[in-house]
């Protein structure tokens, strides 16, 4: 079978920094996972779907054509039904649609098959909540990366600053704790780490220093 990690955990866990980066140096292809329910959230609200409608939203899922365009040492490029939406998926209002949509089974169901098509030679790195658990349970290395929902609050700020938008910590902090307890608590596939995942508390760790311990599992 085609080899797969799987990077688990929590937003602002660094996941998202870590994965691209594992996937670079191994030079196999990285999935998204919670770009693809952000892309999904974005287009329910540009088609102005209720949210409570969990059938309309369960076909957007199937529907919405999503596309990524890797970039060396950049987020992807990501296409919406043919529209670049990059920096669009990156706000906490579609993180927020995102975590919504993600509770409902059919929404997560439409999203199974195209997460594993992302599977090719020579290899998968896959980010998100349920890579480990649900979409790849026969992945060969799982890793779940956990950091304090503080730290996690300030890597969030700094990252979102940079890229020039206007939040406060405090609005992040409380964001992400609602979104942890949303993530942890939903029915279908509750954020938690799979029986035979490797978990890491990036907590005061450099990148490069869990990018290390990262390689060093995929080595092992
Ligand atoms: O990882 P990211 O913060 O971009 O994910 C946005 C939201 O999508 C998460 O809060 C989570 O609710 C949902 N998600 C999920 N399963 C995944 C990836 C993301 O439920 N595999």
């Amino acid at each position: 079978a085609v080899p797969v990690l799987t990077i688990d955990g929590p937003t602002g866990s660094g996941k998202g920094t870590i994965s691209r980066a594992v996937a670079e140096r191994l030079g196999w292809l990285f999935l998204d996972s919670g770009a693809l329910y952000r892309a999904v959230g974005l287009a329910a609200s540009w088609e102005g779907l209720d949210f409570d409608d969990q059938e309309a939203l369960a076909r957007c899922a199937l529907e919405t054509d999503i596309r990524f365009e890797d970039r060396p040492n950049d987020d992807p490029l990501v296409f919406v039904n043919g529209a670049e939406a990059g920096s669009d998926l990156r706000t906490e209002i579609a993180g927020a649609a995102a975590s919504a949509i993600a509770a409902i089974p059919a929404v997560r169901a439409a999203l199974v098959e195209k997460q594993r098509q992302f599977r090719q030679l020579p290899g998968l790195v896959a980010d998100g909540r349920d890579m480990g658990t649900v979409i790849f349970p026969d992945a060969g290395v799982k890793v779940f990366l956990t950091a304090s929902a503080e730290e996690r609050a300030e890597r969030r700020y700094k990252q979102l600053k940079q890229k020039g938008f206007e939040v406060t910590l405090d609005t992040l902090l409380r964001d992400i704790v609602a979104r942890d307890a949303r993530d942890t608590g939903r029915a279908v596939a509750p954020l938690k780490p799979a029986d035979d995942a490797v978990s890491i508390d990036t907590t005061g760790m450099s990148i490069n220093a869990v990018i290390d311990a990262v390689l060093a599992l995929a080595a092992a």
